[in-house]
């Protein structure tokens, strides 16, 4: 085989050496990406999920004092017996919340609840089923360990720590620990703005009747989706006609309003295509062939500030490059630093099959077997018009460009879909 043979493989049309990697495409993507500057502040409860534009410190300590993590009996360690017994006087009862004005003497104790406040001259507190209650005493045995049962001031936060830094994506409990050091209000960067349309003279809205020769616009509905998981702006913009003055007019209009802009449709080779045209007279645009399976073309570029994808028109296929290539972006413009798809190594109970030449992204179900391990499976039929094969799935299977057909046992590299873990 000569040097230039190597895309016209014998029964192979997957090897293109002029295709970029998804690891090549991803970080062109990711080297224009700004997080937006702009922060708001926001009460606590609306800035779950957002991302902190500003460090966070706890003016308090959390908790704020000595407190007991039982109901029991606070006293002096130096009253625990080393043998046989010791009868303590209660002489006073400390409610969470209700602290105790006196002290506790060598000798007494105070009956306190969980959360209530150590009182002076206490560092131990006693489970009430670890003694013998009579009257006014308790009688306590040996082998209880001095400062037990005790929650120390600043022991979950300590006044001054760092507790959260810039660029933290809040999640219901990180709202909780701004509620306990007693932020009423934080900062957080805006929400980027995305706007979409889908292109086509073949699409037709939800609502209205299907002409011949039509199909539905399902991939907006997707997009929505995805975008609202996000939690980003969303400017839907609609189907728009292949034809070149509203092409143009949907991207002045979008370019205007958004930082991101995703189109479906209308980038792939020989068709009557003003979206390329349009991109490509806006300004910065590439138009590439990525070594994936399914979406293998895809534009992408910039206009003054605002970052341009031209998503392929099959719905997996804009779905999977969606989540390969706009989900990084939108996650880097929010402001977060972690921004590539997590994975998981799993076993497939399937052969799946696969030639080598591009990076497969089949569709998969994680579930878990008989014996308590995770494992995956295929979908089943993988073209990049069925969508069904999405909506089945809660993973994509990656297999490796280089790599042939997997057999069933082996283990191979999952990425969940996001709202899966
Ligand atoms: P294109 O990328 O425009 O060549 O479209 C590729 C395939 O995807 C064609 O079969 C289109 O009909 C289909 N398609 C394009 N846009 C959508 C859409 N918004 N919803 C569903 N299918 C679409
Ligand atoms: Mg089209």
């Amino acid at each position: 085989m000569t040097d230039n043979t190597s895309n016209k493989m014998p029964g192979c049309d997957e090897f293109d050496p002029n295709a970029l990697t998804v690891e090549q495409a991803r970080s062109r993507i990711l080297e224009k990406v700004n997080p937006v500057c702009e922060i708001e502040s926001l009460p606590i409860r609306e800035a779950l999920n957002r991302v902190l534009a500003m460090n966070v410190e706890s003016t308090i300590d959390v908790p704020s004092h000595i407190n007991s993590a039982m109901d029991g009996y606070a006293i002096r360690a130096s009253d625990i017996p080393t043998d046989a017994s010791r009868t303590l006087q209660i002489t006073g009862t400390v409610m969470a919340g209700t602290p105790l004005t006196i002290a506790i003497a060598e000798g007494e104790c105070a009956r306190i609840m969980t959360g209530g406040k150590m009182p002076e001259g206490t560092d131990t507190v006693i489970m009430q089923e670890h003694v013998e209650r009579v009257d006014d005493t308790i009688t306590i045995t040996a082998g209880h360990n001095p400062g037990q049962n005790v929650r120390q001031a600043g022991e979950d936060l300590a006044r001054g720590d760092t507790v959260f830094r810039t660029g933290r994506q809040f999640t219901p409990a990180d709202i909780g620990m701004l509620a306990s050091m007693g932020n009423a209000t934080t900062s957080v960067f805006r929400k980027p703005k995305v706007a979409f349309f889908s292109t086509g003279d073949e699409l037709c809205s939800v609502g209205q009747p299907l002409g011949d020769g039509q199909i539905y616009d399902s991939n907006r509905y997707t997009l929505d989706g995805m975008l609202r998981r996000l939690d980003v702006e969303i400017i839907d913009m609609g189907i728009i006609p292949d034809q070149r003055d509203l092409i143009e007019a949907a991207f002045a209009k979008a370019t205007a309003e958004a930082d991101i802009v995703v189109t479906t449709g209308g980038v792939s080779v020989g068709e009557a295509d003003f979206v390329k045209e349009t991109m490509d007279k806006l300004g910065q645009i590439g138009f590439w062939k990525i070594a994936m399976k399914p979406g293998r073309p895809l534009a992408f570029g910039q206009v003054n500030n605002c970052l341009l994808f031209g998503l392929p028109g099959n719905p997996v296929s804009a779905m999977v490059t969606f989540y390969q290539f706009v989900q990084p972006a939108i996650l880097g413009m929010m402001g977060i630093a972690e921004v590539l798809p997590k994975f998981l190594q799993l076993k497939t109970k399937n052969k799946l099959r696969k030639r080598p030449g591009r990076l497969e992204f089949q569709r998969g179900v994680i579930s878990t077997a008989t014996t308590g391990e995770m494992v995956v499976e295929s979908t089943g039929a993988q073209g990049s018009g069925i969508l069904s094969s999405m909506s089945e799935a809660n993973c994509f299977i990656e297999l490796p460009l280089e790599c042939s057909s997997v057999e069933a046992g082996d283990t191979v590299k999952v990425q969940p879909f996001a709202g899966l873990i």
